[in-house]
């Protein structure tokens, strides 16, 4: 998994920085001003995302609600990107997962997978919280990051083809991730996948998947 930080986008952060209690008045803010107040008040919007990262695992280990299942054993990294924002790799490893080497059992491992992972934008009569957050956040828009080498083809796939269900594929190898393709709308093309309960919780970009071995 992979959370990203949302710090011209998390209020807290900017109210903190401003020392106000009123929302309005970093609603009332520029992206530029936004930005100018984040570059300014480095060691501010650190703590701040370390405390949220530390909520987050926390709610993922400890939460009642567990969205991920029971976990029993994690590994996360932070990594600084040359524009200096913090993103988390994690790794999560859950107690009892169905056994992804039993192809006759698809009905099982297709359910794990839709249990933890969609790329589904709900209608915003149905979540507008949801709505609001996968249409802002979880959109993958190409960019000379991940359009590398000849052709220029997105190193991660995108846009995928839609398909009407979650399907299993024959991977290429035990540690090819792309052994499933999840059900996935002609207008959710280029959406990230991403767990419902994490981002609402996160609030900012996220990537998921389901990892066989890491062997
Ligand atoms: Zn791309």
């Amino acid at each position: 998994m992979t959370f990203s930080a949302n710090d011209i986008g998390w209020p807290d952060v900017l109210m903190d920085i401003l020392k106000t209690k009123d929302p309005a008045v970093v609603d009332a803010l520029t992206s530029d001003e936004r930005e100018k107040l984040i570059r300014e008040n480095p060691v501010t919007v650190m703590r701040h995302i370390d405390r949220r990262f530390q909520a987050l695992l926390d709610y993922i280990l400890n939460g009642s609600s567990r969205p991920l299942g029971r976990v029993i054993h994690h590994f996360c990294r932070a990594e600084y990107q040359m524009r200096g924002s913090v993103h988390y790799h994690c790794l999560f490893w859950i107690d009892d997962p169905p056994n992804f080497e039993d192809l006759d059992n698809v009905e099982a491992l297709v359910s794990f997978i839709d249990h933890h992972i969609t790329v589904r934008i709900p209608a915003k009569d149905e979540d507008s919280h949801l709505h609001a957050l996968t249409n802002s956040l979880q959109h993958h828009a190409c960019t000379f990051t991940c359009q590398r080498g000849v052709g220029k083809v997105c190193r991660f796939h995108f846009p995928h083809a839609p398909s009407a269900s979650t399907l299993l594929n024959q991977p290429a190898s035990k540690k090819d991730s792309r052994f499933y393709v999840l059900q996935r709308a002609a207008d959710e093309v280029r959406m990230n996948p991403y767990n419902p309960s994490l981002l609402k919780m996160w609030g900012a970009n996220m990537d998921i998947q389901v990892v066989r071995s890491v062997t």
